[in-house]
């Protein structure tokens, strides 16, 4: 039998697509409240927004005669034809968002227009006439007991931290689209975030400070370029500054917050050189287009976009970022080589080496230095191994003979050429060191002469003082310092030498990704590969003949020495065979 549902049940369906944890309630209030022209927002949440998620804003505010309408599937003011869709400018259109969260909780709508001399007020699901009610101008929506009549979906929620963590994230993503309205945040009667509006260059700092921590705003560089229709502003971390996860992606198209493929691989794509393989850059970025370029209608909680001319953005992301990137390159000043002027925290600046075709392309660039009589591979090479040991005797992977571009080790063993990875080396024989010191109950912790403070955000700042003792175990001394800081004050004494801000901020996202439940020991692996990697040789260090060999000994004693942390070989092997193939010898 064919029935029509009733209109409860419809909207509950409904909100299946577009309600599906108490942040995202939140998304869709703030987002009409922005569409009403709000320039503050007070959220109230309690219970992580199961019991209560409360946003009052100072917008347009909505007459009482449509009062109950608001609440009526598919009613809406911002679009009334097919044309209107193609040029949508505000955040919401489907007319979908109240009616589907009155169906899944109990909402209470109070609204105040300018003109009105009081608010009024009305409760969902169903319309009823409005009745009087205090407000001022502005409207407040109420949502309380999120899921209470559908158990199947409250089932699927987290703990209340959890879910408020969503919801956090939520608001602070709309407060980085709008700098120009403040935006207040309470849980459970707490004070969470509270930021004015910020229109001059200082408060907007502020902002970016406080959402995104210190760090990102000290590390970030401001970018703003325009071209055919497009432009593109806001900050992009510098390649030092990368982070193990890419939990500091921030993108805005026309306002509207955006996880897109299609962007994401732009970005990668100009990061593509100076930022290692696994690692993530960090970024706050507004697009701006004109709407018919782009079709918002794809996702029903409108988290991704469609671009008409997808090729066109994707170029003129990538574009602008690289050259970006390229300019803060060379205007920095760097301790390496200018080449190396925007060197990654991990890897060295080295693409080319990434494949393997790569490492034999520069064994053979090596060559052309050397022009006439100098040494050769093969004759300087012969003399060095003659005084070193026999043949017979060579260690598998043999002596070294020098450093080239203070990226590779050449080597000779009894087979011909190796070509060893330094960095990724050391980062092997690191983190197989470490590993071991925790397994015999705890790498020992080195005192740092001076403490070193570093600035996290508060919830990161929660989560090491959470762990701080199993992070003590690994030889971290740590303490909580403020509200969104934490004093380092020893390190896991073969990482003395790391860089104690930046090891602390990418140990912290390792645990934040795996969460408590996890298991220790993903978790201990995870954070010793990471520190392992700030502990090891970087690119560009002059090395002793004396301390490469000490290194090749320590690989072939270390297990797994053939693989970094990454899975990428630490070296390569070139045969006689195949050198003599490179001069056509033999042939
Ligand atoms: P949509 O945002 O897609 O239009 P909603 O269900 O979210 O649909 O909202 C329905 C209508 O209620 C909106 O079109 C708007 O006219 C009105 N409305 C909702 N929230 C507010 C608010 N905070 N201030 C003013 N009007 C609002
Ligand atoms: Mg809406």
């Amino acid at each position: 039998m064919i029935r029509r549902l009733p209109s409860q049940l419809v909207n509950q369906i409904a909100a299946g697509e577009v309600v599906e944890r108490p942040a995202s309630v939140c998304k869709e209030l703030l987002e009409n409240s922005l569409d009403a022209g709000a320039r503050q927002l007070d959220v109230d949440v309690e219970r992580g927004g199961l019991r209560l998620v409360r946003v009052r804003d100072d917008g347009d505010g909505i007459p009482a005669s449509e009062l109950a309408l608001a609440l009526d599937r598919h009613a809406t003011s911002k679009i009334a034809t097919l044309a209107d869709l193609e040029g949508v400018h505000s955040l919401g259109f489907r007319g979908e968002a109240l009616p589907s969260i009155a169906s899944v909780s109990r909402l209470r709508l109070v609204s105040r227009t300018a003109g009105d001399e009081h608010g009024w007020a009305v409760e969902g699901p169903a319309g009823q006439d409005p009745v009087p009610a205090p407000h001022p101008p502005g409207t407040t929506v109420e949502v309380r007991d999120l899921f209470h009549n559908t158990p199947a979906r409250r089932k699927f929620m987290r703990t209340e931290r959890t879910e408020f963590g969503h919801l956090e994230r939520v608001v602070r993503q709309t407060a980085l689209a709008r700098f120009d309205v403040g935006v207040r945040l309470r849980h459970n009667e707490r004070g969470m975030l509270e930021l004015p509006a910020a229109t001059t260059p200082g408060e907007r700092s502020a902002r970016l400070e406080t959402l995104l921590g210190a760090a990102f705003a000290d590390n970030a560089l401001g970018i703003e370029y325009a071209a055919a229709g497009l432009s593109l502003r806001g900050w992009i971390g510098l390649p030092t500054f990368s982070r193990s996860q890419g939990d500091l992606q921030f993108f805005f198209v026309n306002g509207r917050m955006v996880r897109d493929r299609l962007i994401a691989h732009a970005v990668r794509q100009a990061y593509q050189d100076v930022l290692f393989h696994g690692r993530h850059p960090a970024y706050v970025l507004y697009l701006e287009m004109p709407p018919a370029g782009v079709d918002v209608n794809v996702h029903p909680a409108k988290h991704e976009v469609r671009f008409r001319d997808s090729r066109t953005v994707h170029d003129f992301l990538f574009r602008t970022i690289e050259r970006a990137i390229a300019a803060a390159g060379t205007e920095r000043p760097a301790g390496g080589t200018p080449a190396r002027a925007v060197s990654p925290a991990h890897a060295g600046n080295r693409a080319p080496a990434r494949a393997e075709t790569g490492a034999l392309q520069a064994s053979m660039r090596f060559q052309e230095p050397h022009p006439g009589p100098g040494p050769a591979i093969g004759a300087g090479a012969g003399t060095q191994v003659a005084e070193a040991a026999p043949d017979a005797q060579a260690p598998p992977l043999g002596y070294a003979l020098a450093q080239l571009h203070g990226v590779y080790i050449l080597a000779q063993n009894a087979r011909g050429l190796v070509l060893v990875d330094m960095h990724a080396a050391h980062e092997r024989i690191t983190y197989e060191r470490l590993k071991r010191a925790v397994e015999q109950g705890g790498a020992g912790a080195q005192p740092l002469l001076v403490p070193v403070s570093v600035a996290l955000t508060r919830a990161e700042a929660d989560l090491v003082e959470a762990e701080q003792d199993a992070l003590a175990r690994l030889g971290f001394e740590l303490s909580r310092a403020g509200p969104e800081s934490v004093l380092v004050r020893g390190l896991p004494a073969p990482l003395r030498e790391a860089d104690a801000n930046a090891l602390l901020r990418d140990v912290v996202a390792d645990l934040a990704r795996h969460g408590r439940s996890s298991r220790v020991r993903e978790r201990v692996n995870e954070v010793l590969a990471t520190a392992a990697c700030h502990g090891s040789v970087r690119a560009n260090r002059r090395l002793t003949r004396a301390e490469m060999d000490a290194l090749l000994r320590e690989m072939e004693r270390t297990e797994n020495s053939g693989q970094c942390n990454h899975g990428r070989p630490t070296w390569t092997e070139l045969e006689m065979a195949a050198l003599d193939r490179l001069f056509l010898r033999g042939q």
